[in-house]
C-alpha cells in the first residue's frame, strides 16, 4: 500500500469554522482517512508545537492554514509550519485576506486590547490589559506579542495555494486534497475553486437598472424574490466579489458577504464596492446621496468584512509604520 498522505491543519486568528468547512466533506471523510493521516491539528486533537518542531523538514504532505496573522504566536507557527511542509495552502478567507479579525485593523492595538478588556463586557475592575511578560509567584509567564495589525498568511511566509471562503466549501477542500494525493497541482499561486467572474456573473436574480432609495439590513425588508438584492437595496457584495460558489447565500435569500474575495483585477474589494454602489444612488443632489448613504448600517465593516488586510486602507495608518 502507497505511504499515506500527511495533512496539517492549523488555525490562527480565526473561529473555528474553517474545520467545521473541512468536517463538511461528509461521507469523503471515510475515503480520506483510507489515504491520509492528520498529523498535526490542534483544534481537534493534543498535538504540541513540539511534535511539530520534531519533524523533518517537508514531513507535512499539505498544510490547511486557516486564520490571519494577529500576533506572534500565529507567525512563529506559520513560519514552523512552512518549513515542515512540502505544500502551504492559505485557508479560507482569513489565511487569504485577513478576514473579519482583520477589521480590527481600523483601530490601535491599544484601543483593541481596552475594548476587550476594560469595557461592559469584561469584569475587570482594576483595569489589568494582558501583556507579553506577566510575573507571577511560581514565575514568569508568557504571552503572545499582539501585532499592529492583522496580516495575510503570505504577508509572512511564501503560500503555494489560496483557498478563500468563510468557511472554503467542501467542493473546493476536496480539490486540493485530491490534487497533493495525484501529485496533479495547479501552477504554484493558484486561488483553488474560484473562477475569474464575479458572484453576479453567477448569481440568476434580475437586475432592473432601478437605483437605491435606502439601505436595509436584511431582517428589515422581505426582499422581492427573483430580483436583484441590491437593487432593493441590501448591500450585496456579488459585483465585488470574485466567483466560484455559485451565489449560494443569494439562492438562500441571503446577500454576498464578499467572502471569496475581490473580483477580477481590483486589489479591494470594499473600494470597488463603495464604487459600484456609488452609481446606483437614487441622488440628483450631494444631500440626498448623504442621506441614502447614511442609511447603510456599518459601511467599512460591511464592506471590507473579508479583505481589509489586503485593502489600500492600511497604507492609511503611517504612525503604525504603514506607509
Ligand atoms: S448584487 Fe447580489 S443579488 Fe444582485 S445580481 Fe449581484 S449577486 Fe445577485
Ligand atoms: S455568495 Fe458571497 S458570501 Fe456567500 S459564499 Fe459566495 S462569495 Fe461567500
Amino acid at each position: 500500500m502507497a505511504e499515506k498522505l500527511k495533512i496539517g491543519i492549523y488555525w490562527a486568528a480565526s473561529c473555528g469554522g474553517c474545520e467545521i468547512g473541512i468536517l463538511e466533506i461528509g461521507d469523503k471523510l471515510l475515503d480520506l482517512i483510507e489515504v491520509a493521516d492528520l498529523v498535526f491539528c490542534p483544534c481537534i486533537l493534543d498535538f504540541k508545537y513540539d511534535d511539530v518542531r520534531a519533524m523533518p523538514d517537508g514531513y507535512i504532505d499539505v498544510c490547511l492554514f486557516n486564520g490571519g496573522i494577529r500576533n506572534s504566536e500565529n507567525q512563529e507557527i506559520a513560519e514552523l509550519l512552512r518549513e515542515k511542509s512540502k505544500v502551504m495552502v492559505a485557508y479560507g478567507s482569513c489565511a487569504s485576506e485577513g478576514g473579519i479579525p482583520a477589521l480590527g485593523n481600523l483601530f490601535s492595538t491599544d484601543d483593541l486590547l481596552k475594548r476587550a478588556y476594560t469595557t461592559e463586557t469584561t469584569d475587570n475592575p482594576v483595569g489589568i490589559i494582558p501583556g507579553p511578560g506577566h510575573s507571577v509567584e511560581e514565575g514568569e509567564l508568557h504571552l503572545p506579542t499582539v501585532h499592529d495589525r492583522v496580516r495575510r498568511l503570505s504577508d509572512v511566509i511564501d503560500v503555494d495555494y489560496f483557498m478563500p471562503g468563510c468557511p472554503p466549501t467542501e467542493i473546493q477542500t476536496w480539490a486540493v486534497i485530491q490534487a497533493v494525493a495525484s501529485g496533479n497541482l495547479p501552477p504554484k499561486g493558484s486561488k483553488v475553486g474560484v473562477g475569474d467572474k464575479s458572484v453576479c456573473d453567477e448569481c440568476d436574480r434580475e437586475r432592473r437598472g432601478v437605483k437605491i432609495k435606502k439601505f436595509f439590513r436584511p431582517h428589515e425588508i422581505i426582499a422581492e424574490d427573483g430580483w436583484c438584492l441590491l437593487e432593493q437595496g441590501i448591500l450585496c457584495l456579488g459585483s465585488a466579489t470574485r466567483s466560484g460558489c455559485e451565489a449560494r447565500c443569494i439562492d438562500a435569500n441571503m446577500p454576498c458577504r464578499g467572502c471569496y474575495g475581490a473580483a477580477g483585477e481590483s486589489k479591494d474589494q470594499g473600494a470597488a464596492m463603495l464604487s459600484a454602489v456609488g452609481s446606483m444612488l437614487a441622488a440628483d443632489s450631494i444631500e440626498k446621496a448623504e442621506e441614502i448613504v447614511k442609511s447603510m448600517v456599518d459601511p467599512a465593516g460591511t464592506t471590507y468584512r473579508f479583505g481589509m488586510a489586503e485593502s489600500m486602507l492600511v497604507r492609511h495608518f503611517p504612525e503604525r509604520g504603514q506607509g
